[in-house]
């Protein structure tokens, strides 16, 4: 890739787990890396040290993605420092879990404002330079929550079940300008937002899971990469999931 030019990507929630894995990977293709995270921290100049280690450009700035002005702000900072955007990978996220009936309505508008309203606040923002560019690509997080339902996640499930239908819907929408877009819907991840789990409740996860694992942050950052690249220059508006078999 080092011969054509270089392609940007953003990714959002790049300072740990699932995005920084994918931030990584794709600085290793030789994709120049803009990433945030909500919060400056140790996490985020890890990661800007790796994706810089491997030769790639990297911009990284704090942005809460539930913000529309922060996201202005930050496309904005990162297309000045490198270039247009390519590729964008939403995946920020967060969890607030209990029972639909004992659940706060402070958990449930937070979860719903950062995975769903911060995946279109992206969208929004670098859909319209992608659409003006008439290129681009687009990988949403979603999770198997969103297509299955998941007990003690209605917030959550509820977000990533919309992640799923904003997918298609842009994915119809930007179709006939050469915008491609896709969703990624993992099962149980060995991250951060994992290692919460009780053991009582990461037993029963580990029962549910054909391939009796959870799965590594980079096994779906390959699938976000293979998104990303022309190898994928026919696949628009699909959720793929990655899951060790959870469906079956
Ligand atoms: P993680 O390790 O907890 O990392 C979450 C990332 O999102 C962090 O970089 C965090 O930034 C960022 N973030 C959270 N709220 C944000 C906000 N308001 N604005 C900007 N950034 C924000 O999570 P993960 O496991 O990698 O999950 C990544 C994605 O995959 C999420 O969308 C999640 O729902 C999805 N997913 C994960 C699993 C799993 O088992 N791990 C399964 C299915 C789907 P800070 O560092 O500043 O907090």
């Amino acid at each position: 890739m080092s011969e054509r030019i270089r392609r940007a990507v953003i990714v959002t929630g790049g300072s740990r787990g699932i995005g920084r894995a994918t931030a990584v990977q794709l600085a290793s293709e030789g994709y120049d890396i803009a990433f945030c995270g909500r919060t400056e921290s140790a996490a985020s100049e890890e990661t800007a040290a790796m994706v810089e280690e491997l030769g790639a450009a990297c911009f990284h700035q704090p942005c809460d993605v539930a913000d529309h002005q922060s996201v202005e702000a930050f496309v904005k900072g990162a297309e000045e420092a490198l270039g247009p955007v390519y590729g964008l990978v939403n995946s920020a996220g967060i969890v607030r879990d209990s029972h639909l009936v004992m659940m706060a309505p402070a958990d449930w508008a937070t979860v719903i404002d950062t995975n769903l309203t911060g995946t279109f606040n992206f969208c929004r923002t670098v859909g319209f330079s992608m659409l003006k560019r008439k290129t681009g690509v687009i990988v949403n997080m979603s999770s198997v929550a969103g297509v299955y339902g998941h007990a003690t996640q209605a917030n959550y499930a509820a977000s990533k079940g919309g992640v799923n239908s904003l997918s298609r819907t842009l994915a119809k929408e930007l179709a006939r300008h050469g915008i491609r877009v896709n969703a990624v819907a993992p099962g149980f991840i060995e991250t951060d937002m994992t290692d919460g789990l009780g053991e009582k409740a990461r037993k029963e996860a580990l029962a549910s899971v054909p391939l009796r694992r959870f799965g590594t942050a980079q096994e779906v950052a390959d699938l976000a990469s293979f998104l990303l690249s022309d190898k994928a220059g026919y696949i628009t508006g699909q959720v793929f999931q990655v899951d060790g078999g959870i469906a079956l």
